[in-house]
C-alpha cells in the first residue's frame, strides 16, 4: 500500500471533527481547475456515502470543461448564488478547505467562509498555509490537493466508500495537477493510487480527453495564433511570453478555459526556462508562469504581482494595463537569472 506521510494527529482531529458534524461545506480556491474541483467532489461523494449532507461550493462557477464530473452540477457558485453559499457556510458543522493555502484565495467569498463558526479542515499543497483552521493537512511536497483526499481517505478508513463517481474525481485532479503525470510525477504512489482508482472502475483516457484534451476549433485557433504570432523569446533570461490582450481574445470568441494549458508549451523549447502567459481580462491581467527546474515562479509570482502558487506553475492577478504589467515583468527578469540553470 502507500506510504503515511499524514500526521496521525491530523487524522485523530479530523475523525472526530467528522463524528460529530452532519452538514458539512467544501471549498476551494477561485478560478477552479481541476485539483480544486477533483479534490471537493472527490471527498463530497465519499462524506455522502456515510451518510453526511454535503455541498460543494466553489467561488465561480465549475469550469465547462469539468461539468461532466459526477456531481459537478451540484456545486454551487458563490458569485452566482452568494446569500444561499453564505447561509450554507454559516450553518454548517464542519468546512473543508481544499487546494487553497490562505482565505484570500476564495476572493468574495472570503467573508462568507471566516465568519462561519464552524471547524475549518485545510487539505492543501501550496506553500506557507496560513493559521486559520482546526485542522491544518499541508504537504507542499504533494503533487495535487486530490492525491491527498485519497490518502485522507484511506486514513480514515473509508476506502471502501470511494466508489467510481469519487475515482473519477480524484483521478481528475492528479492528472490535471500533473499535466497527466508529466511533471511532479516522480512519486511511485502516484501509480499505486492510480492503480486502485482503476480497480473502482474509471476509464482513465476518457477522463484525459475529457478534462485535458477538448477543444473549440476557435480556442484552436486562437493557441495557434498565439504561438505563431504572440510568442516572444528572451534569450538572455531563457523567458517565453506571450501576450493576449482583449482585442485577441474577442477575435476568437475566447471562453473560459480555451487557453488552458497554453503557458506550458513555449517549455518544449530546449532554451526556455520559464514561460509567462499574461491575459487581459476585464478587470485585470491574468498573470501565469510555468518553469522547468528549480526555477521558481512562485516566487516571480508573489514579489512582482502579489500572486504565488508552486515552484513550476505559479499565478497571479495585476490591476493595471498590459502595458504596465509586460513592463513590470522585462524589467524584474534580471533578478531571476540566478536561478537559470549555469550555461
Ligand atoms: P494558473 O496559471 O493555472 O492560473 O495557476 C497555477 C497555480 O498558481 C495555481 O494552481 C495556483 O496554485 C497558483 N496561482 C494562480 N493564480 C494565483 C494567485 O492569484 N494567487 C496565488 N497565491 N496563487 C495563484
Ligand atoms: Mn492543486
Amino acid at each position: 500500500m502507500i506510504s503515511r506521510i499524514i500526521d496521525e494527529r491530523q487524522i485523530d482531529r479530523l475523525r472526530k471533527l467528522l463524528e460529530g458534524s452532519d452538514r458539512i461545506v467544501i471549498t476551494c480556491h477561485l478560478t477552479p481547475d481541476g485539483d480544486a474541483i477533483g479534490s471537493s467532489l472527490g471527498l463530497a461523494h465519499v462524506l455522502g456515502a456515510i451518510g453526511k449532507r454535503v455541498t460543494v461550493i466553489a467561488p465561480d462557477a465549475v469550469p465547462k470543461h469539468l461539468r461532466f464530473l459526477p456531481g459537478a452540477r451540484d456545486a454551487i457558485a458563490f458569485s452566482s448564488y452568494e446569500e444561499y453559499a453564505a447561509k450554507l457556510l454559516r450553518t454548517a458543522d464542519l468546512v473543508f478547505c481544499l487546494d487553497y493555502n490562505e482565505p484570500k484565495r476564495v476572493d468574495r467569498m472570503e467573508r462568507a467562509l471566516m465568519d462561519s463558526k464552524a471547524p475549518k479542515v485545510l487539505i492543501d499543497h501550496h506553500l506557507n498555509p496560513a493559521d486559520f483552521t482546526e485542522v491544518k493537512i499541508s504537504h507542499p511536497e504533494a503533487s495535487s490537493t486530490s492525491m491527498l483526499v485519497f490518502r485522507v481517505i484511506c486514513r480514515l478508513e473509508l476506502f471502501d466508500k470511494i466508489d467510481r463517481a469519487a475515482a473519477e474525481c480524484i483521478y481528475c485532479g492528479m492528472m490535471t495537477d500533473t499535466g497527466n503525470f508529466s511533471y511532479n510525477s516522480n512519486e511511485p504512489d502516484l501509480y499505486t493510487v492510480i492503480a486502485e482508482l482503476l480497480r473502482k472502475g474509471i476509464d482513465k483516457d476518457a477522463i484525459y480527453a475529457r478534462a485535458m484534451n477538448t477543444k473549440s476549433l476557435s480556442a484552436m485557433r486562437l493557441n495557434g495564433y498565439a504561438i505563431g504570432e504572440k510568442l516572444e523569446l528572451f534569450p538572455e533570461h531563457s523567458c517565453a511570453l506571450i501576450c493576449l490582450e482583449a482585442a485577441d481574445l474577442q477575435r476568437f470568441g475566447y471562453e473560459k478555459g480555451d487557453t488552458e494549458g497554453l503557458v506550458n508549451q513555449p517549455l518544449a523549447l530546449p532554451e526556455v526556462q520559464w514561460s509567462v502567459y499574461l491575459r487581459e481580462d476585464p478587470e485585470q491581467i491574468k498573470v501565469s508562469m510555468r518553469s522547468k527546474g528549480n526555477f521558481p515562479v512562485n516566487r516571480v509570482c508573489k514579489e512582482q504581482f502579489g500572486g504565488g502558487g508552486h515552484l513550476n506553475a505559479a499565478g497571479g492577478e495585476f490591476k493595471g494595463s498590459m502595458e504596465e504589467c509586460v513592463n513590470i515583468l522585462k524589467a524584474s527578469m534580471t533578478l531571476y537569472d540566478e536561478f537559470l540553470p549555469k550555461k
